[in-house]
C-alpha cells in the first residue's frame, strides 16, 4: 500500500490526459447502463477492503462539513456545535466548513475513524464512484484518482469496459 500511495500522484498525472479525453467523450454519450456498471465496479473494488490500510483521503484531504454533519457530530461528541466548529473547523475560500488541518483529527493511529457512525456525508460517499450519473462529476474524479487508489482503479476499469 505504501508504494501504491507513493506512486499514485505520478500515475494519475501520467493518465490525466487520457482520463480527461475519456470523460469528455463519456459526457457526450453516456451508456444507458452507466449507473449499473458503476455500482458493479465500485462494489468490486471496495470488496478488496483496503481502506484501513490506506486512509489517504483522511490523511491528505478532508470533507466538507454541512450543518447537518456539524449538529450530528457535535451531539455524538457531547459538544456544543459552536465549540465543535471552533475546535476542529475553518471556513475555506468557497465559504464551506472544512477541517482545520489534515490528517483529520478523528483519524486514529490504526486508520479507524473515531466518529465513523456519524462521520460527514462527504466521507461516507467518498470517492463517489457509486454515484448516479457518474459522468457529471468528472472534474472531481480527475482529482480524486490522484488521492484514492480505489478511484484510480475504478477509472482504469471503466476505460476497459466502456468503449467511447
Ligand atoms: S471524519 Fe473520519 S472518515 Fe472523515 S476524514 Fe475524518 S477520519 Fe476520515
Ligand atoms: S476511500 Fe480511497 S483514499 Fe480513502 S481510504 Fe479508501 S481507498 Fe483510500
Amino acid at each position: 500500500m505504501e508504494d501504491l500511495l507513493k506512486n499514485l500522484p505520478k500515475n494519475a498525472k501520467d493518465k490525466h490526459k487520457q482520463n480527461k479525453k475519456f470523460f469528455a467523450k463519456l459526457k457526450k454519450k453516456p451508456p444507458k447502463q452507466l449507473d449499473v456498471l458503476m455500482q458493479d465496479l465500485h462494489e468490486e473494488e471496495f470488496a478488496k477492503d483496503y481502506c484501513l490500510d490506506c486512509a489517504n483521503c483522511c490523511k491528505t484531504t478532508g470533507p466538507l462539513f454541512t450543518d447537518k454533519d456539524i449538529n450530528r457530530i457535535s451531539k455524538f461528541l457531547r459538544m456544543k456545535p459552536a465549540n465543535f466548529i471552533a475546535t476542529y473547523l475553518r471556513i475555506d475560500e468557497d465559504q464551506d466548513y472544512v477541517l482545520q488541518q489534515v490528517p483529520c483529527a478523528f483519524l486514529a493511529e490504526d486508520n479507524r475513524c473515531l466518529i465513523y457512525e456519524v462521520r460527514p456525508k462527504a466521507c461516507a460517499e467518498f470517492p463517489h464512484t457509486d454515484r448516479k450519473k457518474f459522468h457529471q462529476i468528472s472534474n472531481l474524479t480527475l482529482k480524486n484518482v490522484a488521492i484514492c487508489p480505489a478511484a484510480y482503479a475504478i477509472v482504469e476499469a471503466m476505460k476497459e469496459k466502456i468503449k467511447v
